[in-house]
């Protein structure tokens, strides 16, 4: 690739790649426009742009769909209220003229782009692109936005707007998966990335495709893709599967994937999507130098946040609230803790080809641990199938099926997100689900009762269910007196999951001529919802009135959480819809009371 090469060049091919129905023929054209219009030392100028959700080079834009549509208003200079401005902040829901691009952003972008820009193409180079997205990821103010905008809008014509909107977006949408992306570039690239999650290296690294790149181990300092989890339905099936192995059962905590790469005094803590979370720093670094022990390695675990004044793991989604309170210098009860799960490089060495148990004699000799702040999860000791009371890090052996229904039997009581079966004698791979680790989870059992909630609103979806509402928003009933019809509905949740196409067409057919547009914040909700009006939980449209809505009954995983998005004060995890009852007349929902009560007899907190 020249230094001229046309962004116009790199969108025939993306053209041609989403057209193409077939796979070989996708990765081909691929090939093709490697070979003829880049030069090895330009490969990774293309290949960001082709795989953009893996460009740690440049930062984020800061720009979904939503703040994407304001500043391109802007950059277009189009007025607030216009049509194609309307078109463009509801890109979910479409219309008239939007119908069949709802919910794809890109294509309702482009829809609006082809009434203001040029057929011709706006001549811009690869190079500038490169240029101008990486000045739209440095700019902090909106303004800058917006000018950067304008100007990829005055060099590209609409076509070639729409795949920089997706790249922004980083999603292209074309059909060909990275796999197959690194697979045509270099048959080493994916084991190169798996190991150090720079695609620039590895880009720079692999310029002769058939000169073969001898095998690279991690490195303190670069992230590693996680060695992830199979799924099995129950233990049983998990049993089975490890047949004959030694395998230890571990709880499965609920927080954020975290590896600790410790090089004396420089600490990262790389995320799953290999993003450095400095914001960790303030909260954990003291403790890692304090209390781990070999001055270079890497640690995998999970990043949690420990309450001390109930002296147990708080709800998930708080980590980012404490670890800027630890920031700030707050005091709070609560605090950052690091389950450390593996190990996987110490001193000068990588330890990912050693067994788990070898590793975690290494991880128990590499740290010592911290209640409530870093914890190491080894299996203790013992054959009772039981953690000890009160240990909020538990692992054990398992020696038969009978030890595993036992261990999960408990995490289900205790209300934990599940657990992890791991083979010991099993190596770390980078970027592995084949099986050597098995996650079995309680969700969806039933919460005592089935849950009849109502729908009391609808959120549009997006692509394959773009322009149509595809989730909906249910509520509790609140009566004046037991058996009495209910006054008023709570929000509650938002669920989606659980129906066929068809029973999802079924429900969104019978309740259209009900759905009024929730004008926000111009008109209020109708006045027998109470809503908290939460970003997260306001929805497109209402149900006019509770008498002419369907009850749905909902499953859940069977913890609850306190809930600040809806107004019912406790709202599901993870709930899906298990059947419609278009057998139940509305006014026969669960009330709040009930649904308190429940969740205080489960002691589901
Ligand atoms: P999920 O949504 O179930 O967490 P996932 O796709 O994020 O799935 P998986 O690899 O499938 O990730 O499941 C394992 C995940 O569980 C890990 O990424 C990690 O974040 C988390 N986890 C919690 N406890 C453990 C543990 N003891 N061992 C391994 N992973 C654990």
């Amino acid at each position: 690739m020249t230094e001229e090469t046309k962004f116009s060049v790199m969108v025939s091919m993306f053209d041609w790649i989403q057209k193409s129905k077939y796979s070989a023929k996708k990765r081909s054209k691929f090939r093709k426009f490697l070979d003829t219009f880049c030069k090895p030392r330009d490969y990774f100028t293309a290949v960001r742009l082709i795989l953009p959700g893996l460009d740690r080079e440049r930062g984020s834009y800061g720009l979904k769909e939503s703040v994407l549509a304001s500043c391109l208003i802007d950059a277009l200079g189009m007025s607030r209220d216009s049509p194609d401005a309307l078109r463009l902040i509801n890109w979910r829901k479409g219309g008239a003229k939007t119908g069949a691009n709802a919910g794809n952003f890109a294509l309702v972008a482009t829809e609006v782009l082809q009434r203001r820009q040029g057929m011709a193409s706006g001549g811009l180079t690869i190079k500038e692109l490169n240029e101008l997205l990486d000045r739209l990821a440095c700019s902090e103010n909106r303004p800058e936005k917006i000018s950067i905008l304008a100007t990829l809008i005055k060099k590209t014509n609409a076509q070639e707007m729409k795949w920089v909107i997706m790249i922004i977006l980083k999603d292209l949408k074309l059909g060909l998966s990275e796999k197959s992306v690194f697979h045509e570039f270099h048959p080493d690239a994916e084991d190169l990335f798996n190991v150090t999650c720079d695609l620039k290296l590895v880009c720079e690294k692999l310029r002769g495709r058939h000169q073969r790149h001898k095998r690279q181990d991690i490195e303190v300092g670069k992230a590693v893709r996680p060695q992830l989890a199979m799924r099995v339905s129950d233990a049983q099936a998990a049993w089975k599967k490890l047949h004959g192995k030694e395998v230890v059962m571990e709880c499965k905590f609920d927080g954020d994937r975290i590896q600790i790469h410790k090089n004396g005094a420089e600490v990262h803590f790389f995320s799953r999507n290999f993003i450095d979370h400095s914001e960790y720093e303030h909260g954990m670094s003291d403790i890692i130098q304090q209390c781990v022990l070999a001055d270079r390695c890497i640690l995998d675990g999970e990043m949690l946040v420990w309450d001390s004044s109930l002296n147990r793991f708080a709800e998930f989604g708080s980590n980012q609230e404490i670890a800027k309170a630890a920031k700030d210098g707050l005091d709070s009860h609560k605090q950052l803790c690091y389950v450390a799960f593996d190990i996987l490089y110490v001193g000068d060495t990588s330890v990912i080809h050693q067994s788990l148990k070898e590793r975690h004699e290494l991880l128990r000799s590499a740290v010592n641990p911290v209640k409530g702040r870093l914890e190491i999860l080894v299996p203790s000791g013992g054959l009772n199938s039981h953690c000890p009371p009160g240990e909020p890090c538990c692992s054990l052996i398992a020696h038969s099926l009978d030890d595993v229904d036992k261990f999960f039997k408990q995490i289900v009581e205790n209300r934990d997100e599940g657990i992890v079966l791991k083979d010991l004698d099993s190596k770390w791979e980078p970027g592995d689900r084949s099986g050597k680790w098995l996650k079995l989870k309680p969700d969806y059992i039933r919460a005592g009762s089935d849950l009849d909630v109502l729908i009391i609103g609808g959120y549009y979806g997006s692509g394959r269910r773009g322009g149509e509402v595809a989730q909906f928003l249910v509520g509790l009933a609140e009566r004046p007196l037991a058996d009495t019809y209910p006054r008023r509905f709570i929000s509650f949740c938002r669920v989606g999951t659980g129906l066929s196409d068809d029973e999802l067409n079924a429900v969104v057919t019978k309740l259209k001529p009900y759905f009024r547009k929730y004008d926000y914040p111009k008109k209020a909700p109708p006045s027998f919802y109470q809503v908290t009006n939460n970003s997260k939980e306001r929805p497109d449209v209402w149900i006019e009135s509770p008498e002419k809505s369907v009850i749905l009954s909902i499953t859940s995983d069977i913890r609850t959480i306190r809930s600040e998005v809806f107004a019912a004060p406790y709202s599901l995890r993870f709930p899906r819809i298990d059947r419609v009852r278009y057998d139940k007349p509305w006014h026969e929902c669960l009330d709040v009371q009930s649904f308190i009560e429940l969740v205080h007899s489960s002691n589901g907190t």
